[in-house]
Order: C-alpha cells, then sequence, then structure tokens
C-alpha cells in the first residue's frame, strides 16, 4: 500500500497494518478524546518486539505518545510529558525587586540591584528596622525583619508557656532584669505573684 494521502487512507493504512477494524479504530479514538479531546491516532507506535501500538498526537504536548489498544481502551492515555515550563531564570532588575518586596513590607535600599547573592539593604515597613540579606534569602527563602521575627517568636513562646503555667507572663512588668552576680538578663515576662519570668533568645 503507498504512503496514505488522506485521514481516510491513514485510517484504512492503520487498521490494515494493525489487523484492526474501522469500528476498533474508531472506538480507540473515542476513548482517547474521553481522556483528551484532542488527541488522534496518527499513525503506527514503534512496534518494538511486535508490539500492536498505535502513535498517538497528544494534542496536550508537542510530543507524540505510542500506546497499545488495550492501553488506549482502558482509557489509560493520560499525557504524562511535563509540561509545567521549564523555570526561566528571572533576571531581576531594582524596580522588580522593590516592588516585590513592597508587598512583603519589605522597602529595597538599593538603587541598584547586581544578582541573587549580592549583600542589599532592607528597612521594614512596619518596624522601621535595616538589616542586610541577598536578594536570594528574601525572595526565595522567604526571610523577613529579623527583629519583626524575633518579635513574633517570642509572642509565640509568650503563648506556649502562658498555657503551660496556666497564668500570665506579661512583658510591662515593674522587673526588667533579673541579676545574679555581674549578670543582669533581660525579662521578657514575669509573673510577680507567681515569681516566673521568662527571656525569650537572651545570653547564654
Ligand atoms: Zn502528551
Ligand atoms: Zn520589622
Amino acid at each position: 500500500m503507498s504512503k496514505p494521502k488522506t485521514e481516510a487512507d491513514l485510517i484504512k493504512y492503520i487498521c490494515e497494518k494493525r489487523k484492526i477494524t474501522e469500528d476498533e479504530f474508531k472506538k480507540m479514538t473515542h476513548e482517547l478524546q474521553k481522556i483528551n479531546p484532542d488527541a488522534k491516532i496518527i499513525g503506527l507506535g514503534n512496534g518494538r518486539n511486535g508490539a500492536k501500538n498505535f502513535k498517538v498526537d497528544c494534542g496536550k504536548c508537542d510530543k507524540t505518545h505510542d500506546f497499545m489498544m488495550e492501553t488506549i481502551l482502558d482509557g489509560n492515555t493520560r499525557c504524562k510529558t511535563n509540561n509545567t515550563k521549564r523555570k526561566v531564570k528571572t533576571t531581576y532588575t531594582i524596580d522588580m525587586v522593590t516592588e516585590i518586596a513592597k508587598k512583603r513590607d519589605i522597602l529595597a535600599l538599593n538603587d541598584t540591584y547586581k544578582n541573587v547573592r549580592e549583600n542589599m539593604s532592607w528597612q521594614c515597613l512596619i518596624c522601621s528596622n535595616k538589616w542586610g540579606a541577598t536578594w536570594n534569602n528574601i525572595h526565595n527563602h522567604g526571610s523577613g525583619c529579623p527583629k519583626c521575627v524575633s518579635y513574633y517568636n517570642e509572642e509565640k513562646t509568650r503563648l506556649m508557656l502562658e498555657i503551660l503555667c496556666g497564668f500570665k507572663l506579661p512583658k510591662d512588668s515593674s522587673v526588667k532584669f533579673l541579676c545574679f552576680d555581674t549578670r543582669c538578663i533581660e525579662l521578657d515576662g514575669y509573673n510577680v505573684k507567681e515569681k516566673v519570668a521568662f527571656e525569650y533568645n537572651g545570653p547564654v
């Protein structure tokens, strides 16, 4: 048989080669399109080891897939090609950096942007604290204002300790420091009545 010129010829050719009826071909197409409406049998599969397979234009990806008749009829023809676009390395500009950081209440203090590894200056729009960090840390690792993080963790610690102790450990206590010999420890929470204090992240 010469090379098929029309779609009808192609179907005939495929059916002949794979020894199936045109009804079976139609049934396969129907099953394929149940999974993916754009899928189409466009030829013969590689047929390695005598496999009676079919070449399917996926319609979802730019590849063709070889499927056995049973696979098609069983509906196991979901496209397995990873279609998620390859991560394109973004080239940031200082404007982009400024814009993205602002959404997280961080002000970029630099006028220029070199690369993700460059140490840059930032200011917290919540507490005005300034600190240095790379864009990689800020953007890819989600790091933020160290002062606000510390405050947040201190409050978390207070809450947990209060739950465990069953009493309050307020910060605005009259006792600010606890001194032994020459060392003084700042107290982040103190319960006067219970004589219990805590210090978050203090010197060891
Ligand atoms: Zn595909
Ligand atoms: Zn802050």
